[in-house]
């Protein structure tokens, strides 16, 4: 079996089955193929890609984002590692930490760490606006 896009003089669309690639053109010269939508005779195969060729353009695009994926995962480990030199990491209090900071203006420590969204919100309020770093493994 094999399936086409058929398409007709004013231009309407419809799949058909047919058995073999010849059926097609055997039941045309018979003028048994007729458009579904306003019955015209004059249908025509449309150009369909072959499955396979789907399946090798699906792996490029896969291909290519997994590229894409790999330099960005590089650029984000080179943020990590800039922030990692430059930054004094607080594990604990880090928001308080933060307002610290924020508030004492001889202050020109740059400090990293986790807060919760709650805590985000909150130093957001206060004028404190804190940058979001997509922390990436170095593994894998
Ligand atoms: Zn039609």
């Amino acid at each position: 079996m094999i399936k086409y896009i058929l398409k007709c003089v004013n231009k309407h669309e419809f799949e058909s089955w047919f058995s073999d690639s010849k059926e097609f053109d055997r039941l045309k010269n018979k003028n048994l193929i007729e458009c579904i939508f306003c019955q015209t005779k004059k249908v025509e195969k449309s150009i369909m890609a072959p499955s396979v060729a789907n399946s090798k353009l699906h792996n490029k695009q896969k291909q290519i984002s997994n590229l894409k994926m790999k330099n960005f995962k590089k650029d984000l480990l080179k943020l990590r590692k800039f922030v990692e030199n430059n930054f004094e990491y607080v594990e604990q209090n880090f928001a308080n930490k933060v307002r610290e900071v924020y508030y004492d203006r001889n202050s020109k420590k740059n400090i990293y760490g986790k807060a919760t969204q709650y805590e985000k919100e909150e130093l957001k309020e206060e004028g404190i606006d804190l940058v979001n770093i997509p922390w990436v493994d170095k593994e894998n």
